[in-house]
C-alpha cells in the first residue's frame, strides 16, 4: 500500500524546521517525550468532566494523568488551582470571559497594534463582539505601557475584566500596578502570560500570581510542551457575584471557571495532550530548564544589541524578555517585504504592527523575532551576532535573489548538525 502523502509531507516539514533559523516569538520545540505523549493511545478517550468525576467509563488512567498535570503546573506557578484541559490560549481566555462576564460588559485590554491579542478584545475576534471594549496602549517615547492612560481609560470606563499581557511586548509588566487600578474601579484582573510564561515560572519576570484574579497561558510558546491552554488562580476566591451552589453554598470561582471550560466552552478533552503537558511541565521544573530559560533571555538581549547596533530600532529599545519588535520604518522596509525576504532565506519570523503603525495589519512596518525556538537547537549568545548579520544582509538587499540564495546556504550550514531538540 502506498504510504499516505501527508507522512511525506511531516517529513518535508520536518526538514524546513531542521534547515532554518526559527525567530517565530511564539514558537519551539518540543521534546522526544512530549512528542510521545501526544502521539499516544491517549488521544482515543473520551473523558469529559474532571478527575473522579466524569462522564464515562474507563477513565481511572485518565483521572491520574490529568491530576499529575494540575499538580505540576500548581508546582511551578505556585498556584492553587489550574485547570489544563483548554485546547489553546483562546480557549482558555474564552472560558474566563463566560466565567466572569455576561454579554455586553465591558472589558479592557491591551491595543493589539500595541502588542496585544486577539482575544483582548479584537473587533474581529468574539472578545470584542460579545463585550464592550476599550484599550490602552504603550507611550510614544518609551515604547513601554503607558500605566497613567491605562488607569485613566479604567476610571473613564469602569470596566468588568481588566486583561494584562501580551503578544508582542518585550518588557515585563507591572501586574502590582494593574491590580491597584482593577481595585479602584472594581474590576476583576486577568493575566494571560502565554508568551512569557516560562520566563514568569522560573522567576526571571515579575510573578502575577499574588496580583491578578486569574492567569491564564498557553503551554506551546517559552513553556516549551505541546500546543495548548491552561487557567490558574494563585489563590482561589467566592465569586463576586455571590452565585451559589444548589446546596446554598456560595460558589467559589474554581468551580466557576471549571464549569466554564467544560460544559460552557469544550467537550472531551484531549487527554494526548494534557499528558504532553504534563511532561512539559516536569521538564520546565527541571535544572536543565533553567539553564534553557536564562539562555533564551541571554539569547534575546545579544540579539537586540547587535541588531541596534546595526541601526535597527527596537521597539522601547531593547528587551527584557524572549522576544522583541523591530520597527522597519528608518530601513523605508515594510514587515510584509521583510518577512516575504527572510522566508526565502530560510529565517522564519512574522510580520507585525508596531505601535502607532501607519500600515495595514496585512502589510505593517514591523517584524516580531524571538528566541525560544533557536535556544532549543542549542544557540548561544555568541551565535546571535550571525543571527542578526545574516538577517541584515537579508534586508539590506531585500529585492537581489540571488544574495538571498546565497543566505539561505549559509542560514542552512550554520544549523546543519543543530538537532530540533537538545536537553541541556
Ligand atoms: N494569548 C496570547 C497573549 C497569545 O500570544 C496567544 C497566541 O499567540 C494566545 C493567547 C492564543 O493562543 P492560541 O493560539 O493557542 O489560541
Amino acid at each position: 500500500m502506498a504510504q499516505d502523502i501527508i507522512f511525506d509531507l511531516i517529513e518535508d516539514e520536518k526538514e524546513r524546521q531542521l534547515n532554518g533559523i526559527e525567530l517565530i516569538a511564539s514558537e519551539n520545540f518540543v521534546s522526544e517525550n512530549v512528542m510521545r505523549a501526544m502521539g499516544s493511545v491517549l488521544t482515543n478517550k473520551y473523558a469529559e468532566g474532571y478527575p473522579g468525576k466524569r462522564y464515562y467509563g474507563g477513565c481511572e488512567v485518565v483521572d491520574q494523568i490529568e491530576t499529575i498535570a494540575i499538580d505540576r503546573i500548581k508546582a511551578l506557578f505556585n498556584a492553587e488551582y489550574a485547570n489544563v484541559q483548554p485546547h489553546s490560549g483562546s480557549q482558555a481566555n474564552a472560558a474566563v470571559y463566560l466565567a466572569c462576564l455576561k454579554p455586553g460588559d465591558k472589558i479592557l485590554g491591551f491595543d493589539l497594534s500595541h502588542g496585544g491579542h486577539l482575544t483582548h478584545g479584537s473587533p474581529v475576534n468574539f472578545s470584542g463582539m460579545t463585550y464592550q471594549t476599550s484599550f490602552y496602549g504603550v507611550d510614544k517615547e518609551t515604547g513601554r505601557i503607558d500605566y497613567e492612560a491605562m488607569a485613566e481609560t479604567a476610571r473613564a470606563e469602569k470596566p468588568q475584566l481588566i486583561i494584562c499581557g501580551a503578544s508582542a511586548y518585550s518588557r515585563d509588566i507591572d501586574y502590582a500596578k494593574f491590580r491597584e487600578v482593577a481595585d479602584e474601579v472594581g474590576a476583576l484582573l486577568l493575566a494571560d502570560v502565554s508568551h512569557p510564561a516560562g520566563l514568569i515560572a522560573r522567576g526571571i519576570l515579575n510573578d502575577p500570581m499574588p496580583h491578578c484574579h486569574i492567569v491564564t497561558t498557553t503551554t506551546h510558546k517559552t513553556l516549551r510542551g505541546p500546543r495548548g491552554g491552561v487557567i490558574m488562580m494563585g489563590k482561589d476566591f467566592e465569586n463576586p457575584w455571590g452565585a451559589k451552589t444548589p446546596k446554598g453554598e456560595v460558589k467559589m470561582m474554581s468551580q466557576i471557571l471549571n464549569a466554564a471550560v467544560f460544559p460552557g466552552t469544550q467537550g472531551g478533552p484531549l487527554e494526548h495532550v494534557i499528558g504532553a503537558k504534563a511532561v512539559a511541565f516536569e521538564e520546565a521544573l527541571s535544572d536543565g530548564y533553567m539553564e534553557y530559560i536564562i539562555q533564551v533571555v541571554k539569547n534575546s538581549k545579544a540579539l537586540a544589541e547587535a541588531l541596534v547596533a546595526k541601526g535597527y530600532d527596537i521597539v522601547s529599545g531593547g528587551t527584557d524578555n524572549h522576544c522583541m519588535l523591530i520597527d522597519l520604518r528608518n530601513k523605508g522596509i515594510s514587515g510584509k517585504q521583510a518577512e516575504n525576504a527572510l522566508v526565502l532565506a530560510e529565517i522564519t519570523c512574522n510580520k507585525n504592527m508596531v505601535p502607532f503603525d501607519d500600515k495595514s495589519p496585512f502589510v505593517t512596518s514591523g517584524i516580531r523575532l524571538g528566541t525560544a525556538a533557536v535556544t532549543t537547537r542549542g544557540l548561544v549568545e555568541g551565535d546571535m551576532q550571525t543571527v542578526a548579520d545574516l538577517i541584515d544582509e537579508v534586508l539590506m538587499n531585500i529585492d537581489n535573489e540571488e544574495i538571498i540564495e546565497t543566505v539561505a546556504d549559509k542560514v542552512n550550514d550554520f544549523m546543519a548538525d543543530r538537532p530540533l531538540f537538545q536537553m541541556n
